[in-house]
Order: structure tokens, then C-alpha cells, then sequence
């Protein structure tokens, strides 16, 4: 790096310093009254911003724009259209006007839409989300916008989002007004996303068709050393890793990225990338972009970021800690309990509104988690179970039981003694912290730890922001009389004192990864949806809908066509799972095996002519022989399966064929040929082994 990361931070960024420096006065006030409160812009306005941008953005090199959004099908779209305009004499000038800018019309015809696609036209519109920023990247001008059909239906992950963040801040701007805020008139969702990643060779990649299809290896046997000796956590960087996250962090820096931390994660070869947190709808733009700089920056270094969430079997998958809380516009954050907890009124009523969130629609949490790629992780001892519960800690535990019981709980500052002089001693924290938990408290934010780590963060924050803004609602509706009176204090603490009764079944302390837990759940009567079939139905639950209808997030139409789109994208992952597996074991597994089975056995007739014995030859044959018939089997079961898994028309009966009957014959063809690998010699296997691939960067 030859400039100092100050100099390169944000420079491909139409920041609001690059904004406040180029527009004249008004114009930059007017953007400004937008971005913060909404208002809408001018054609006037929008004509100055866009031709500001353009010079800008051609400035750094950039010849097109794209309006950048992000469909339903879990990756971010573009469509390139360049500056140039004809002008007299056969010559261009580069031009791009505010309408360019504010509205495109993409054909939205190839993008999923679920039960959406029969009452809508081909037509759909993209339209500039001024709240979060523009970028040039590779000779373009990024513009961040949202997604919808023709009929005003949206297509995209990022509206609801951006609505959940509206409902929220007016719901808290409203609530707050009873604790005495009366300056605050926004609070903003923030999120920093944690975000896991494993690295492997591109010439071991290049060579397995499961991950090149699907992301995730379908075959291949444990290695001998997993990751049970913990000594790939935080450990020292290995040169070629280090220097891709060198290169990374630069990368993402110029992008206006706060890239902060880097380490070594659990499972050999995974690593993690945590930027420092911002508004959600940033957040959730800045991880997209992120994690699509983290996979091209990998083939620079020959290497392939793999963002699955379970890409190798027997190791830890990977995750996306979902940090949560919320900001007012007067700088506090609202999950702060400050010293004395006990005395913090505000922060306790906003801890039981998530308390009573959290179990009145913990399965919409689980929902936000909910993808076939994540199912291989959550209640695998690896991540949390897809049971949702909250951890609070030793002291917000002690807090709650005070206020139930009615006595007054006394914060103790406490020194961390490490018994050796030289050190200085510091203040404990309040909490300990538990990983085993889908939702803990740390302190000043929630960490939602289920999302998997290929999900957009938009969805789960959209459903986390609804579910507060009801529940902040809930609570204004009953305090709201009560506020500025004498009696207010004591009106919450009765409330607060009903809710933790009500609610206290959501919070566990304990290992999240226990048999005990899932029993202990169950007497709770805490939901359980271990996979996404059993989760994605209840999304249309009347209770959710309500909410969804009540804060304006969804309509009917689009909840019901999203909830199609995720059963559809379920059943379609395992079909190609499968087919990849089918293909993969006919084409290179089976073949292999059997070509073996002829080496041994040619073997055994060779040393019979010269009189030899050949135990071991025709032992491991026959070995061989009997899984290779089970291999065989297990192949054409697998295409019965999943040909009978297509013929079924309705979408949840076909989901759930995928999994009940598809996924497992896919695990038993796996165990088979797992097997058949641990006794074939290396140099016969036609695909790179697990230690090959993981152990070699
Ligand atoms: P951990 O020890 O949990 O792995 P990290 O430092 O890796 O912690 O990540 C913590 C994340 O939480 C960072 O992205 C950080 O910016 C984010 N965070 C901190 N405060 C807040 C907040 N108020 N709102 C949202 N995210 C936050
Ligand atoms: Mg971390």
C-alpha cells in the first residue's frame, strides 16, 4: 500500500464529504433533508446530484452506471448502461440525468417472484435508495437501489428493510417521548455483521464439481485431524492468508468499508472478516459488497472464497453474527444499560419489549435464518440450535429478578485481578458471554448469531426492526396515559413485572448446545423447527401477518410470494445437489472405484500364475465390490428420488419430499462413498481429499 489508509479510505465513495464538497449549498441541504428525514426529492435536485455524480464517477475512470439491487434470488443484480450520448458531428458526450438516476426499468420478468409472477408484467422498477451510498467499482458508477413489479409489489430484499427502519423509528421516536427525549425525531437500526469465510487452493477447487455447482462438498471423507485440537482459532496468519487479507481490507477500505477485524476462525481454512457496525440498511449494502470483493480478491491470490455454510463436513460452517441495536439521532445507543442497570428505566422497558418480541415471534427469527445451506449448521454443535432463546447474563438476570420481585438491585463495580503487580487491573465486565445462544446480549447490542453466512443481513434485521417496532408500540399504547404523571414510574415497573413473568421462558443462560436444552425447550414450550421446511411455512402465520400488514412491511401478496420463493429456491438446491452427486459418483466416483476393483483383481490372477497368495488383494476387493454395489444402488435410488420429487406439483409437499426422502438417500450415498474413499489409494481417488484441500494454504 503506498498511501496511508486515511488517503484511501472511501475513495471510490460518493461520500457525504465528497457531496458536501461538490454540491452547491442548497442543492447538498436538500439531499441532505432526504437521506435523514425522508423527504422527496425534486426533479430539479435529482438532476444536479446525478450530473455531480457523473463527473465524479468518470473522474475515477467510470465510463457506465448500474442501479444495483438485490432480488429474491440471494445475490445482487446490475445492469450496465454507459454515460455516452451522441452529439453533433458523429461525437459523444457523457451525460446522466436525474431520472437515470432516481428510476430504472429493468425486465423483471427472469427474477423470482414467487405466486407474484402470474398478476405481474414483465416490467419492474429500480428506483435510488439516496440513504445508503453510491460507489464506482470496475469502471462503474454503483447505485443502490430497490426492486419492484410493475403492480408496486417488491422484488427485492432491501424495501422491507428500509420500511422496518421507518416503522421503528417512528414507533421509538414515540416511545422515547415518554422517558423524556423530546429531541429525538429518528432512531436508526444499526448492525455490524460479522462475517465468516473459508479459503482453498483454485487448483483443488477447479477440481470438485460439488463446490464449483453447489458450494459445498457432497463427497469426501473426515481427515484425520479435525479441528479438535482448537489450535486454528485466532492462530498466527499463514503468509498467503495474511497477504489476502491485507489485500482484502484495502479493498474494502477504498469501498468505505470499515473493515476492522481479521482472524483465523475455528475450522481449518476459515477465517473471519468484521467491519465496524452502521446503520442497517448500510450494513446490509456494505456485506453484500463485501462479500463479493472477498471472492474476487481470493482468485487474485489463486485462492476461492467459499461463503456456504457448511462447505466441508465433519469441520464447523460458517456463520454471520448478526450485532444488533439502535441509535437515536442524539447519540444514544439504546441498548446501553450504563452503570447502574437498575436505575436505567429506559433501557429496562426496551429490554422487555425484545424479551416479549423475541418469544411472541421467535419463529420469525428462525425464519430469517432459514436456508438449505443453513440447516446443515444450526443444532449441529457448531451453531446455535434452531431453537430461539435469549441469553441476558449474570447481572441483567439478577436486574429482572429484582424488578419480579420487588426489590432494589445494587450494581457492584468489580476489579479483575490478575495477581500480578506489574498489571493493571480493570473493571469486570457485567457479562459473561455465551456462545452457544441464538441471541445474546454483549453488553450494549444483541449479537444474533443463527444467520448463515451467504444470507443478505437485510431479511433479518427487516423481521428484528418489526418485531421491536410492535412491541415499542404495545408498550406506548399502555404508558402513553400514564406519561409525564406521577404515577409513570410505577405503571412501567408493573408492566415490566408482567412481561418478565410472561416472557422469562425465552431467556436461558445455559448450553445451548445440550440434549437437556432441547427437552428443557420443549416443557418451555418454545417452538423447534429444525429445518426450513418446517420453519418457512409460518411465515404466513395470521399472528405475523398482522404485524407485517400492521408496520406496512409486507403486504399479503408478497409475504405469501416470498414464502413460495424460499420453499422453491429450497427444492431447487437440492436438486442440484443431487444431480451434481449423481453425476460426480457415475461420471468419476463409481468409475474409479470399479477400475480399482479390476487393478486388485488383475493382481490376484498375476500371482496366482506365479504361484504368490493374494490375500489382501481379494479382501479389499471384495470390500470394494459389496460398496460399490451399495454405490450403484444408491445412484439410481437417488434419481428415482428426485425425478419423483420434481413430478410433485405443489410447492411445500415437493420441499418437504426434498427433504424427508431426497436429503437423506444423498446422506447415505455419501457415507458409502466416504467409505469407499478411505480405502482407495490417493493416487486412484479422482477428486482432492479434505486434507488436501484444507490444510494446504
Ligand atoms: P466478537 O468478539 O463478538 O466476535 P467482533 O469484534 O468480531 O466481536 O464483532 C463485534 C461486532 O459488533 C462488530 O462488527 C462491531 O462493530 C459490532 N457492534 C458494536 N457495537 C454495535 C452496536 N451498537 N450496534 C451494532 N453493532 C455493533
Ligand atoms: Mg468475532
Amino acid at each position: 500500500m503506498t498511501k496511508s489508509v486515511p488517503e484511501i479510505f472511501g475513495e471510490n465513495v460518493f461520500s457525504d464529504e465528497i457531496m458536501k464538497a461538490r454540491l452547491p449549498k442548497n442543492v447538498y441541504k436538500t439531499l441532505m433533508n432526504t437521506i435523514q428525514n425522508g423527504r422527496q426529492l425534486d426533479m430539479t435536485t435529482a438532476d444536479f446530484v446525478a450530473n455531480t455524480m457523473k463527473e465524479w464517477a468518470v473522474e475515477k475512470g467510470a465510463t457506465h452506471y448500474t442501479h444495483w439491487f438485490q432480488p429474491l434470488t440471494g445475490s445482487t443484480a446490475e445492469k450496465h448502461d454507459s454515460f455516452i450520448t451522441p452529439a453533433s458531428k458523429g461525437m459523444a458526450i457523457m451525460e446522466f440525468s436525474g431520472k437515470a438516476l432516481v428510476k430504472g426499468e429493468p425486465d423483471a420478468s427472469s427474477f423470482p417472484s414467487g405466486g407474484l409472477r402470474q398478476t405481474s408484467s414483465a416490467r419492474g422498477y429500480t428506483a435510488w435508495d439516496p440513504t445508503s451510498y453510491c460507489f464506482v467499482k470496475e469502471g462503474s458508477l454503483y447505485i443502490p437501489t430497490v426492486f419492484l413489479s410493475y403492480t408496486g409489489e417488491t422484488l427485492d430484499k432491501k424495501t422491507p428493510l428500509l420500511r422496518s427502519m421507518d416503522a421503528l423509528s417512528s414507533t421509538a421516536v414515540r416511545f422515547l417521548k415518554m422517558f423524556g427525549n423530546e429531541n429525538v425525531t429518528r432512531v436508526t437500526s444499526t448492525v455490524g455483521a460479522e462475517q465468516e469465510y473459508f479459503l482453498i487452493d483454485k487448483d483443488m477447487y477447479d477440481r470438485r464439481e460439488d463446490l464449483i455447482l453447489t458450494g459445498r462438498t457432497l463427497f469426501g471423507a473426515k481427515p484425520p485431524k479435525g479441528q479438535e485440537l482448537d489450535d486454528q482459532y485466532f492462530a498466527n496468519l499463514r503468509p498467503r492468508i495474511a497477504e489476502y487479507m491485507a489485500d482484502l481490507d484495502e479493498e474494502l477500505w477504498k469501498l468505505g468499508i470499515y473493515s476492522k477485524t481479521k482472524h483465523n476462525e475455528v475450522a481449518p481454512a476459515q477465517h473471519e472478516m468484521a467491519p465496524v457496525f452502521t446503520t442497517s440498511n448500510l450494513g446490509a449494502d456494505q456485506n453484500e459488497l463485501a462479500m463479493e470483493v472477498m471472492e474476487k480478491v481470493a482468485l487474485r491470490h489463486n485462492l476461492v472464497c467459499l461463503l456456504h455454510e457448511k462447505p466441508f463436513e465433519g469441520v464447523n460452517g460458517s456463520g454471520k453474527h448478526n450485532n444488533w441495536s439502535m441509535a437515536t439521532d442524539d447519540g444514544q445507543n439504546l441498548l446501553d444499560p450504563g452503570d447502574t442497570p437498575m436505575e436505567n428505566l429506559q433501557f429496562l422497558t426496551i429490554l422487555c419489549a425484545l424479551i416479549k418480541g423475541i418469544d411472541e415471534y421467535a419463529d420469525l427469527m428462525r425464519i430469517s435464518a432459514s436456508s438449505a445451506g443453513n440447516d446443515h449448521r444450526l443444532g449441529a454443535d457448531e451453531a446455535p440450535p434452531a431453537i430461539i432463546s435469549m441469553f441476558l447474563g449474570e447481572e441483567l438476570d439478577a436486574v429482572l429478578k429484582a424488578i419480579e420481585e420487588d426489590y432494589v438491585y445494587k450494581t457492584q463495580t468489580r476489579e479483575f485481578e490478575i495477581g500480578v503487580n506489574a498489571l493493571p487491573s480493570f473493571p469486570k465486565d457485567s457479562t459473561d458471554r455465551n456462545r452457544t445462544s441464538p441471541f445474546a446480549f454483549t453488553g450494549n447490542r444483541f449479537e444474533f448469531r443463527m444467520v448463515g453466512s451467504s444470507d443478505n443481513i437485510a431479511c433479518p434485521n427487516a423481521l428484528l426492526n418489526t418485531i421491536v417496532a410492535e412491541e415499542l408500540s404495545e408498550f406506548t399504547e399502555i404508558l402513553e396515559p400514564f406519561s409525564h404523571t406521577d404515577s409513570f414510574e410505577n405503571e412501567v415497573k408493573k408492566l415490566l413485572k408482567n412481561v418478565i413473568r410472561e416472557h422469562r421462558r425465552i431467556i436461558f443462560n445455559g448450553d445451548g448446545y445440550s440434549h437437556e436444552w432441547v427437552e428443557e425447550a420443549e416443557r418451555r414450550g418454545l417452538p423447534n423447527y429444525p429445518s426450513t421446511v418446517d420453519s418457512i411455512p409460518h411465515y404466513t402465520d395470521e399472528k405475523n401477518m398482522r404485524i407485517f400488514r400492521k408496520f406496512g412491511i409486507y403486504r399479503e401478496s408478497e409475504l405469501i410470494a416470498r414464502t413460495e420463493v424460499l420453499l422453491e429456491t429450497y427444492s431447487k438446491t437440492i436438486r442440484i445437489e443431487a444431480r451434481t452427486m449423481i453425476q460426480m459418483a457415475r461420471k468419476q466416483l463409481l468409475p474409479a472405484t470399479l477400475d480399482y476393483i479390476r487393478t486388485l483383481s488383475e493382481s490376484v490372477a498375476v500371482k496366482k500364475n506365479i504361484g504368490l497368495s493374494s490375500v489382501p488383494e481379494m479382501r479389499m476387493a471384495e470390500k470394494l465390490n459389496d460398496l460399490a454395489e451399495a454405490f450403484y444402488d444408491s445412484i439410481e435410488n437417488l434419481e428415482t428420488l428426485v425425478n419423483q420429487a420434481c413430478e410433485i406439483k405443489e410447492i411445500l409437499p415437493q420441499a418437504r419430499y426434498f427433504h424427508d426422502k431426497v436429503l437423506s438417500e444423498m446422506e447415505r450415498m455419501r457415507t458409502t462413498s466416504d467409505t469407499i474413499e478411505r480405502i482407495m489409494p490417493c493416487s486412484k481417488w479422482p477428486i482432492p481429499d479434505y486434507t488436501a484441500m484444507i490444510y494446504n494454504v
